[in-house]
């Protein structure tokens, strides 16, 4: 396989290219949406292997969690947004008001234009595929930046997109930082991006140069609740297959564990039991059901993480650099100033931080950047309701971790850091400029949503003139205010 970078010359084509064709409103009819949706879900389904055997070449995936955690969830959006594009797509009546509603005030559903979408490594194929299904829903043109750091599935995308997609309206682009920045001059209508806060305030300082809407989708420290009065078998289970489904790097990962002290022992052991469940055989590296990190610089990253941890360690601990393969890690007695602390782990460790109760727990997650998702294992109605009533987090999950990502109706999306919704101010230079961040809730209808013009429209009659506003033209009287 030779993964080739799209050459920086021909990017302005690429832009000027889709922006052409969008405006001869080739994208709008729903027909040609559904058609492109169709073959979007052929496009995965056709070729299934193919993209199973890029994701194992790519990340040592694992085939089960190829289909599970990948393919299977990317034909599904594909084909929520086929189900559901007409319904989604009409035009709104907006509330019935005793003044407006006589000039038929609607909400008409326009596509925004040229939409870029940039991807990460970690979920190459679901997370590009959803944002890529919503956007040809909600009728725009396309470009998609795959990661470099999958040439596999990169080089699939570029092989497949001008098989199954209209080339006129989805283009892919593939390169590494020169790409991205290159793709970033230009005045698209909205950009979605994935990945890490550092390249988000990148591209988002881009994205404000031309005042265009963005949406991001970043990571963070997922934190884990655990009561002490759980089925703590249950929750070890279920917390460390989180942990460890591709190898950790998953932007939903529970990222680590906050438990009273003294039930600390007691949960460590059951994980320790899960573990040898998972792994029967003693030796991860050798098992079939354990990928690989992505790089080998991603794999010191993780491995000086462990070296300079001051926690204790359960099992794992080991990595081999030019294997990019880092054992599943199990640390207890860690402290909020520890290595594995300080930023996001993305890799398979798990430190246990021992607290005195709850309330230590809820505010050492309040001190912290808000988290993409925050986890409690419980039975007791009144505990959970109380860490979710008392945090901040893009999801907030009861008794189960990461699944929620897929659940179709869902909006998913972080809060803040761990994903951007708010309208935010940027300094450039000496000029403000304000941009608009959208919510990133990037799946099903909110996705659709993000990336539709919400048009607003009112049709006014004449009558209206004489009757309802008659006051309001110049020359201004006391009468005027009556209306
Ligand atoms: P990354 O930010 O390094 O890369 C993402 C994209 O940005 C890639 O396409 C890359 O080409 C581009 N890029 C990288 N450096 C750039 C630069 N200097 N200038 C311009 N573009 C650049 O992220 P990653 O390492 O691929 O992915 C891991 C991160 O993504 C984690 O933080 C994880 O939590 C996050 N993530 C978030 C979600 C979500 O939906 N919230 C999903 C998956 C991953």
């Amino acid at each position: 396989m030779v993964f080739t970078y799209t050459p920086l010359e021909d990017i302005p084509a690429v832009f000027s290219d889709l922006q052409k064709t969008f405006r001869t409103g080739k994208t709008k009819p729903i027909a040609y949406r559904k058609e492109q949706l169709a073959q979007v879900a052929w496009m995965l389904r056709d070729h299934q292997q193919e993209w199973a055997d890029a994701l194992k070449a790519d990340l040592g995936r694992p085939s089960l969690e190829a289909d599970f955690l990948e393919i299977n969830p990317a034909i599904s959006e594909a084909k929520d947004a086929y189900d559901n594009v007409e319904k989604w797509s009409k035009t709104e009546k907006a509330r019935w008001d005793m003044t407006w509603s006589v000039m038929k005030p609607q909400i008409r559903k326009e596509p925004k234009g040229v939409v870029l979408i940039i991807t990460p490594f970690n979920f190459p194929v679901h997370l590009t595929i959803t944002h890529v299904s919503s956007a040809i829903a909600a009728g725009n043109c396309v470009v998609i930046k795959p990661s470099e750091l999958c040439p596999a599935v990169s080089e699939l995308y570029a092989e497949l997109v001008p098989k199954y997609l209209d080339s006129e309206t989805v283009r892919v682009v593939n390169g590494d930082v020169p790409v991205v920045s290159k793709l970033l001059e230009f005045p698209w209508d909205h950009i979605v991006y994935v990945g890490s806060g550092r390249v988000a305030k990148i591209v988002a300082a881009a994205a404000a140069k031309h005042l265009t809407p963005l949406t991001t989708e970043l990571g963070g420290k997922s934190p884990v609740f655990i009561d002490p009065n759980t089925d703590f078998e249950l929750a070890a289970k279920r917390v460390l297959w989180g942990k460890l489904a591709n190898a950790g790097q998953v932007c939903v990962a529970p990222d680590y564990v906050l438990i009273p002290r003294d039930a600390q022992d007691r949960f460590v052991e059951e994980v320790k039991k899960v573990y040898a469940s998972f792994y029967p055989e003693g030796d991860p590296s050798k098992s079939d059901s354990f990928s690989r990190i992505i790089t080998e610089a991603h794999t010191a990253r993780i491995k000086k993480l462990i070296d300079e941890s001051k926690g204790t360690v359960v099992f794992g601990g080991e990595a081999n650099v030019q294997e990019k393969y880092v054992a599943p890690t199990l640390l207890k007695d860690v402290t909020l100033d520890d290595s594995t602390m300080q930023e996001e782990i993305f890799g398979p460790v798990l430190p246990i931080v021992p607290v005195e109760d709850v309330n230590e727990a809820i505010n050492i997650v309040n001190d912290r950047e808000h988290a993409l998702c925050l986890y409690v294992f419980s039975n007791d109605p009144k505990y959970k309701a109380k860490v979710f009533d008392n945090t901040q987090s893009g999801g907030a999950i009861a008794n189960e971790t990461i699944i929620h990502v897929g659940a179709t109706g869902l909006p998913f999306g972080g809060i803040g850091p761990s994903g951007c919704k708010t309208a935010s101010v940027l300094k450039q230079s000496t000029i403000k400029l304000i941009i608009l961040y959208t919510a990133g809730y990037l799946s099903g209808k909110y996705g659709f949503d993000i990336l539709t013009h919400h048009r607003c429209t009112l049709d006014n009659p004449r009558w209206v003139d004489t009757v309802l506003m008659k006051g309001r033209y110049p020359p201004y009287t006391e009468k005027s205010t009556s209306f």
